[in-house]
């Protein structure tokens, strides 16, 4: 598990839904993207129609799916949430597409793992908002048009360029996240300290931000982590020295490189002599899936300027050796 993952835990669970920004301006960050979609809604709105389909990208835990349910609050809609691994063929989709209200929102996570015949089914009934339901096999097949209820789909994925050209086609607004500064993250903190009903110094707050790797549900997990260390420690007040000292202990470094990053450039400086490598012998070197690899660590090294893409390879940058605590030998990419 890395850091970034969704948890499986009830409390974590719990309190990442009490951490939850429910409307566009309790949510921090994105400007351009908020603003967009702002407008949209409140045009949908003025319309009396549905929103118009929306696709969100960027890497985990930037806030996707509070989006999608900052969309159905904004709309005052249900919401139904689902995703692309979960749903294993047309029928599955079929199912939850004739099971829709009017006005519902759709999200639909990791958008670009549906399979290719949900997928088509999906062109149809974001378009025209029907399905052709198929009875029979072989020969003997026919399709039954259904009608749906207009709905809202909210796609979220990992990287927009992962999905075909169609189906990107259909969505009236694409938003890309990208990684939070750390200001804005401190902003996230501070909230989340006073429902946490924690005190922290304003250098408490920057030290969590600057080690949270840009993600905001990192920093709420971080927090959490640096609350139990402090509560064993018996400090009333969270202060830097607190922060850096707890977060040393789960392993999270200064910069907010955790154990995958840091796995990631120190193969590729250690055993790849600096690269040029191939993504998915990297991957097999630190024993994760390229997938993790390069939806996770990659881009957030690459903002980083640790890892360097090239047409032949994964290099790593002089600024990666540098962090490892190495010399770059003599010739070495980047
Ligand atoms: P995934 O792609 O893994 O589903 P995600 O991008 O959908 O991740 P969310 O689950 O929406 O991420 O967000 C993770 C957590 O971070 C939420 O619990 C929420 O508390 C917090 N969060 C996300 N974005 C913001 C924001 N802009 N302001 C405040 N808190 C945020």
């Amino acid at each position: 598990r890395t850091l970034v993952d969704s948890t499986s835990e009830p409390e974590e669970r719990a309190m990442e839904a009490a951490m939850r920004p429910k409307n566009l301006d309790e949510f921090v960050g994105q400007h351009r993207v908020r603003n967009q979609l702002s407008l949209v809604l409140e045009a949908s709105k003025m319309r009396g129609r549905v929103a118009d389909h929306v696709l969100l990208s960027g890497p985990p835990g930037l806030g996707k799916t509070t989006l999608a349910m900052i969309v159905a609050a904004e709309m005052q809609a249900p919401l139904r949430i689902s995703s692309g691994p979960a749903i294993q063929n047309a029928g599955d989709l079929a199912a939850i597409l004739s099971s829709l209200t009017e006005g519902e929102v759709l999200f639909l996570d990791e958008i670009h793992r549906l399979s290719r015949p949900a997928e088509e089914m999906l062109y149809l009934a974001m378009e025209d908002f029907r399905v052709d339901i198929i009875v029979g096999k072989g020969a003997g097949a026919t399709a039954i048009p259904l009608d749906l209820p207009p709905f809202t789909l909210v796609g979220a994925t990992t990287r927009a360029g992962l999905l075909p050209g169609p189906l990107r086609d259909r969505f009236g607004f694409t938003g890309h996240l990208d990684f939070y500064a750390r200001e804005e993250l401190e902003l996230v903190l501070r909230r989340s300290a006073v429902l946490m009903d924690l005190r922290v110094t304003s250098a408490g707050f920057t030290e969590i931000a600057r080690r949270s790797r840009g993600t905001p549900r990192i920093t709420n997990r971080l927090l959490r982590r640096v609350r139990d260390w402090a509560l064993v420690h018996r400090k009333e007040l969270i202060d830097a020295e607190s922060a850096s000292a707890a977060l040393d202990m789960y392993e999270v470094d200064e910069r907010g490189l955790d154990r995958l990053d840091r796995a990631v450039i120190h193969a590729l400086c250690v055993k790849f002599g600096g690269g040029p490598v191939g993504l998915s012998t990297l991957a097999i070197a630190v024993g994760e899936e390229t997938e993790t690899v390069e939806e996770v660590a990659e881009p957030f090294l690459v903002r980083e300027g640790l890892l360097g893409r090239t047409p032949r390879g994964r290099i790593a940058t002089a600024a990666a050796w540098q962090h490892l605590g190495l010399r770059a030998p003599e010739g070495a990419p980047g």
